[in-house]
């Protein structure tokens, strides 16, 4: 078995560190930031504690970034980039900001919208600003991977573009920074790690370095996000959620996601169902289906080596945690009609899908999406 691995990203760990971006910056020999943060962040305080304690290394903000960001708010980003000629940019939020900064750092390098690189085939140019990542969710681990997911909402599209180029050149995870999530997007955002974890093991592009991570990142979850769910300051949940995030985007990036998430996308962009909450209803499903099929031994292992009985038992856990945390288990309040399946079937045919180790066809996801919708 041949495999490589690569993990770029500078990373800086500990609670309060967000003050460190300056001598960050400074060390990256970067001059002239802008701050890319969600609107939360801008009405919070937080974007602005920020900019300050950055003593004039950031010079400008953009704030026009909303969940699931659309191509049109990265071209805009790009534009603030080239118009006041930054050098680096920091990124402050969950994944939807990060994925931002990450596409406007590189497109604002050349003429183009991003629009010609999203989802069309075309390659991203490699070279780019130099980007800090700080999270403020747990999370995407989009700090530490090589991946911007970005919507065209106007297209109906949301589709992830990989790029070397989109490495942070630096991530401060600040667990701090996750106490203000509200329980809902804590549950929804600690299923994606468990997402990440478990796709990655189980994709055919796994490997024994992010396996290891994968596992670790999985057994973290399960102990520590529903205390975090519970009691938002509980910090010692909060730090454990925000290693469980960052190594399980450390778990998948190489690897890359599978089947939950390629179902993911069409349950986003249709029926606005948050990105973590969509990619954990179908993980039970599918871990029950893969663990059944060619490669389930290693599911099985997986299973069994943090801490369950079988693959079975574990599936039961993460259906037992989503009804605890209120997340969704099915579609059945949608009352969706054949059409509607089958579109879903259609878009879920994403190129993740085919990472999955066992191949699901049309038929399996029929089956899936009428049972998860109570027909
Ligand atoms: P998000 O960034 O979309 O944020 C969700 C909501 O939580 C927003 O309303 C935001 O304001 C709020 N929020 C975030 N942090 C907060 C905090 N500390 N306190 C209070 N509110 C807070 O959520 P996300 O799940 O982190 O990111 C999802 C996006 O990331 C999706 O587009 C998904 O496809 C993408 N994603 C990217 C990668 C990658 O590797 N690039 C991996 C997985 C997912």
């Amino acid at each position: 078995m041949n495999w490589d691995y690569l993990q770029p990203v500078k990373i800086h760990f500990g609670k309060g560190r967000v003050k460190e971006i300056k001598e960050i910056a400074r060390e990256l020999g970067c001059k002239r930031g802008l701050l890319v943060a969600g609107p939360f962040f801008f009405k919070s305080g937080l974007a602005e504690k920020v900019i300050k304690e950055s003593e004039g290394m950031i010079v400008a903000s953009f704030g026009d970034v909303s969940p699931n960001p659309d191509v049109a708010e990265v071209d805009a980003c790009a534009e603030v980039i080239r118009q006041k000629n930054i050098g680096f940019v920091v990124a402050l939020g969950g994944g939807s900001p990060m994925d931002c900064a990450k596409a406007a750092a590189s497109v604002a390098l050349t003429p183009d919208s991003i629009r010609k690189y999203h989802g069309t085939g075309v390659a991203m140019p490699e070279k780019h600003l130099p980007l800090i990542a700080v999270p403020t969710t747990a999370g995407t681990g989009s700090e530490v991977t090589c991946v911007s997911v970005l919507s065209d909402h106007a297209n109906g599209k949301k589709a992830p573009i990989v790029s070397e180029g989109f490495y942070p050149a630096a991530a401060i995870i600040d667990p701090e920074l996750t106490y203000t999530m509200p329980p809902q997007v804590t549950a929804g955002t600690g299923i994606d790690v468990l997402s990440h974890a478990i796709e990655g093991y189980w994709s055919k592009g796994h490997q024994p370095i992010c396996d290891v991570l994968a596992m670790h990142a999985a057994e973290l979850v399960f102990k520590y996000v529903y205390r975090a769910y519970r009691k938002p300051d509980d910090e010692e949940a909060r730090e454990k959620m925000c290693e469980a995030s960052l190594i399980a985007g450390l778990a998948f990036t190489l690897p890359k996601t599978t089947s939950s998430h390629a179902c993911s996308f069409p349950l986003t962009n249709i029926y606005h169902i948050p990105h973590g909450e969509a990619c954990g209803l179908t993980l039970d499903y599918f871990i029950r289906i893969n663990a059944k099929g060619e490669g389930g031994e290693r599911v099985e292992e997986f299973a069994r080596r943090i801490g369950f009985k079988d693959a079975e038992e574990m599936a039961d856990a993460v259906l037992e945690l989503k009804k605890k945390m209120g997340l969704r288990c099915d579609l059945k309040d949608l009352e969706l009609d054949d059409d509607q399946i089958a579109e879903l079937v259609r878009i879920s045919r994403h190129p993740n899908l085919y990472n999955n180790p066992v191949e699901i066809t049309d038929e399996m996801l029929d089956e899936m999406y009428r049972y998860l919708a109570g027909k």
